[in-house]
């Protein structure tokens, strides 16, 4: 699943090569059509497809923004502003191309479900290979409230005092570590491949209640994250499974990983252990981590 620094790079990209167009007509997918008509909500989100293309017929992309792991399209009609606020899901793609046969890799080529035709006679080609992605248009952050429950960005500078003041509450200190540094109410961004590396880094078991870390752990264990994460951006982030950057590039943090998916400790060698926790696969060393 993408995290903070695979969307940043969607964004990066995106952003000069949607900013100032206006797309002309919206076409949806008929997977999506017929997956509405079930009242199913396969990734456009409360508003039917019909409502979605008249909608977004004649819209501007003033800017393309990133909050968390989320892609937001600044627009505006008739003098009205709008966001169109983009979800990857596992698998989610966007592409600005000239015509669909430009969209190269099959397995996103068989998945495209939202083409915008732009004015200028170009496409923003939305892909989704397994459909988890999110499209939602509203007005404003408001609109949908869980937007605006989202832990601050950690690069900011209230995220530390946001995130210790937290991790202390009684919700979070009797849960995992993991489990509470990936949740984004109390960071935004980190996903498993970074909260994997930031334990290990830390020498943390992922397991270990987070109300059993010192505060001044705890704070280190933050830093490092913002550490990871800024490392992961400057990398164009991580290409595993199937995240892309508009122009289908994947990024090299892979090769940087030490602990995610690895069988053996870089640092002492010993076989890794996996555990579920909080719904997701850890990785971790039994003799560095505790
Ligand atoms: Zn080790």
């Amino acid at each position: 699943m993408p995290e903070l620094p695979e969307v940043e790079g969607v964004v990066r990209s995106l952003g000069p090569a949607a900013a100032g167009r206006t797309v002309r007509d919206a076409v949806i997918s008929e997977t999506i059509v017929r997956s509405k008509a079930e009242s199913k909500e396969a990734i456009l989100k409360n508003i039917s497809p019909e409502e979605f293309v008249f909608r977004m017929r004649g819209m501007q992309v003033l800017r393309v923004t990133r909050r968390s792991k989320y892609i937001y399209f600044h627009l505006e009609k008739n003098g009205e502003s709008f966001l169109l606020v983009s979800h990857l899901g596992m698998s989610g793609a966007w592409f600005a191309v000239g015509s669909l046969d430009e969209v190269t890799e099959g397995k996103f080529r068989r998945h495209i479900h939202v083409i915008f035709e732009m004015e200028d006679g170009g496409l923003l080609v939305y892909a989704d290979i397994r459909r988890f992605g999110e499209l939602r248009l509203i007005g404003e952050e408001s609109d949908h409230p869980p937007l605006l429950a989202m832990a601050p960005e950690p690069f900011d500078e209230e995220a530390e005092g946001h995130f210790l003041e937290l991790s202390a509450s009684r919700k979070y200190r009797d849960k995992p570590i993991k489990e509470t540094i990936m949740d984004g109410h109390v960071i935004s961004g980190c996903g498993n491949i970074y909260a994997t590396e930031a334990l290990f880094r830390m020498g943390i078991h992922p397991a270990r209640k987070t109300g059993r870390i010192s505060m001044e752990r705890r704070a280190k264990l933050f830093r490092s994250i913002v550490e990871i994460l800024r490392e992961a951006v400057e990398a164009g982030g991580s290409s595993i499974s199937d995240y892309r950057n508009i122009n289908g590039q994947a990024g090299s943090m892979q090769d940087r990983l030490r602990m995610y998916g690895k069988k053996h400790c870089p640092d002492c060698g010993s076989e890794t252990k996996r555990r579920t926790i909080g719904g997701r696969t850890s990785v971790y060393c039994p003799k560095c981590q505790h």
